[in-house]
């Protein structure tokens, strides 16, 4: 299986490229935060729950993320593998997947981390926000928020994968279209 973890702070690029990615090599593409996103339009109580973190600009607890994780990828059967996008999130999230993978009999193969310089995050987000409604990209506090978030709790996750040699650092600035043939290069590299 290819197993891809798409990495990179709110507004890099992960749901654009995902869906490129996984046309190009035949993948299931799982986004926790559209999971949370669709619990939380169909009122469940996942979605209760995730709200209440979403809407501070806060992680959904790591137990809760987990179990989630999980059941979605047991959906699929004899897939080519998976694009991980917005998932893990903290170092227990990363340990919990590593151990998830290897009882099914695979690996994360790479993680694909996407770099953009914090600047072009708030625009991008604040522009997200205009055209797609999310209110969490429409408040500018909850916006640096979760990018304080992702430096104190995420992006340590890097030296995670780094570690085991699965670290592809890709610019994630200029074009969709430049950054998707960086991201391939990255992944057949
Ligand atoms: P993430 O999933 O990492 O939060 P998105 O893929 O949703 O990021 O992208 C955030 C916003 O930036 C979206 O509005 C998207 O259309 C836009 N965007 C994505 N890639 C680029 C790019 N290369 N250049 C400019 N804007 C981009
Ligand atoms: P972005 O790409 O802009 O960070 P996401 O759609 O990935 O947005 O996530 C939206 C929100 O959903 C996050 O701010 C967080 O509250 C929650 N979330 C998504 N994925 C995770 C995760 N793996 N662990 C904890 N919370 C998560």
């Amino acid at each position: 299986m290819l197993n891809i973890v798409l990495f990179g702070p709110p507004g890099a690029g992960k749901g654009t490229q995902a869906e490129n990615i996984k046309e190009n090599y035949n993948l299931v593409h799982l986004s926790t935060g559209d999971i949370f996103r669709k619990n939380i339009g169909e009122s469940t109580d996942l979605g209760v729950l995730a709200k209440s973190y979403i809407d501070k600009g806060e992680l959904v607890p790591d137990e809760v993320t987990i179990k989630m994780l999980e059941s979605e990828v047991n959906r699929y059967k004899d897939v080519n593998g998976f694009i991980f996008d917005g998932f893990p999130r903290t170092t227990e999230q990363a340990n919990a997947l590593d151990v998830f993978l290897k009882s099914i009999g695979t690996e994360v193969t790479k993680m694909v981390a996407l770099n953009v310089p914090e600047k072009e995050l708030v625009s991008r987000l604040l522009n997200r926000g205009k055209e797609s409604g999310r209110t969490d990209d429409q408040d500018e506090n909850i916006i640096s928020n979760r990018i304080k978030v992702y430096e104190k709790n995420t992006a340590v996750l890097a030296d995670f994968y780094d570690a085991q040699s699965k670290l592809e650092n890709v610019n994630g600035l200029g074009s969709v279209e430049q950054v998707t043939k960086r991201i391939y290069n990255a992944i057949d590299n």
